[in-house]
């Protein structure tokens, strides 16, 4: 019996389409056995007991789940200290916090791969509206361009951050072409860092890309590592949050700028968020899993139907997104069409291109997800321009991300684009 309207050709293509990425599956799972193991060992070295969960109200004083939550992803995150919190709307409020922790007026940060994240520009100070951006305080910014090829320009950084604070890595594509750091690509980086400015604090955006590797960027150098909660670390489970780990004295330094100078890490009532935080961190490596290989399910197909794909179905991944050029708009929507179709929450849904503040196209996303925003359940967005390329990450389940997908190619085909 089947579930879904599937063209029989098409389901015997996905079939292909697996067989080809099982390789990269086996090396999904061992890395999820590794990280699964790690974070267990983490829950059980912690002591985390039932008691950990008790909601707390007001200032929050001695709430012991919050402390023990940040020891747990300390020690994950095989660093000195955490700051794991529910109380950060979104990865980009993470940021602030980490770069407004430790940046002080007269300071400069140099980002080591090309242009940032979007929503970075107004913090940062490059576009003219941002009130109370880090240029406003005066802290200067300046950029290491990649080079042609999307990789990082190694030699220049000993040059680029002679007297800078700050030395900012951004570790995922983001929704850009350029191939996504590996913690190895990290750690070079790192080292050219310290070769000529050993006291540079050196932040690295890991959006998308916790437990992708066996290793986070703090065991390579990093003194500070970022991440939005509604992405890889909280498993789907998260209802909201990011988190900031790295060296003790950082780590409260930015405790200190989201709460308040002289409270810090004291003060922030849980109100019952902590078992759902706890329990996101535990699925985490699992759901990664999940949502990497989707994606290389993803690639292995669009790679039988002729498209251009980065990364590879065979290639090794340093985060969760896909890239997949479609080649034309009519693509794209039909594309996004099918994957909402295959949505647990608002699959009736068809989304439609429109004109996202910050682009200069318009834009169409699917997302059917349980948490507002959740990238790291299955979802597509696409800016209608060229090179026509859909940017896809997440997938709760593997099962389910599959069929996501499958539904995607399928619209594909119901609407002529793609013949088999
Ligand atoms: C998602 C993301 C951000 C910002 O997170 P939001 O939750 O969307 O604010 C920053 N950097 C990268 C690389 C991201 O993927």
């Amino acid at each position: 019996m089947s579930f879904f309207q599937i063209d029989p050709k098409l389901r015997e293509l996905c079939e292909q389409a697996e067989q080809k990425a099982l390789p990269r599956f086996q090396e999904i799972d061992r890395i999820a056995q590794y990280n699964s193991e790690k974070v267990l060992a983490a829950f059980i070295q912690n002591g985390v007991s039932e008691s950990h969960f008790t909601p707390s109200t007001g200032y929050g004083y001695g709430d012991r789940g919050r402390e023990v939550l940040d020891e747990v992803l300390a020690q994950i995150m095989g660093c000195e200290d955490a700051l794991i919190r529910y109380n950060f709307m979104s990865g980009t409020h993470t940021l602030t916090v980490a770069l407004f922790g430790v940046l002080r007026p007269g300071d400069r940060m140099v980002c080591l791969t090309g242009t940032p994240y979007d929503t970075l520009h107004s913090v940062i100070g490059l576009k003219e509206d941002a009130s109370g951006s880090l240029k406003d305080f005066g802290i200067t910014y300046e950029q290491l361009d990649l080079k042609e090829d999307g990789t990082v320009n190694y030699e220049a950084i000993p040059q680029a951050v002679k007297g800078a604070k700050v030395a900012y890595i951004q570790r995922s594509r983001g929704y850009s072409l350029r191939p996504s750091l590996f913690v190895e690509d990290i750690e070079k980086i790192v080292k050219q860092v310290r070769s000529s400015n050993p006291e540079a604090i050196v932040i690295v955006d890991n959006c998308y890309g916790e437990f992708v590797q066996q290793q986070e960027p703090t065991q390579v150098g990093a003194d500070l590592i970022v991440g939005s909660l509604i992405k890889n670390p909280g498993g789907g489970i998260a209802p909201t949050g990011g988190y900031i780990a790295g060296k003790a004295k950082y780590v409260d330094m930015c405790a200190q700028r989201l709460s308040a100078p002289g409270v810090g890490k004291e003060i922030g009532c849980t109100l019952g968020n902590t078992r759902a935080l706890f329990m996101g961190l535990f699925f985490a490596p699992t759901v990664v899993a999940s949502a990497l290989k989707t994606a290389t399910f993803a690639a292995s197909l669009c790679e039988l139907l002729g498209y251009e794909v980065t990364p590879k179905s065979d290639e090794a991944r340093a985060d969760i997104i896909q890239a997949i050029c479609l080649e034309k708009p009519e693509a794209l929507i039909a594309f996004c069409e099918g994957v909402q179709k295959g949505a647990p929450v608002d699959s009736y849904v068809t989304p439609e291109p429109w004109d996202m503040p910050g682009y200069d196209s318009k834009v169409i996303m699917a997302a059917g997800a349980f948490t507002n925003g959740a990238s790291i359940e299955l979802s597509a967005d696409a800016p209608l321009r060229e090179p026509y390329a859909v940017w896809m990450q997440g997938g709760l389940t593997w099962q389910t991300g599959k069929v996501g997908i499958m539904l995607a190619a399928q619209s594909m085909l119901e609407k002529g684009i793609i013949k088999l």
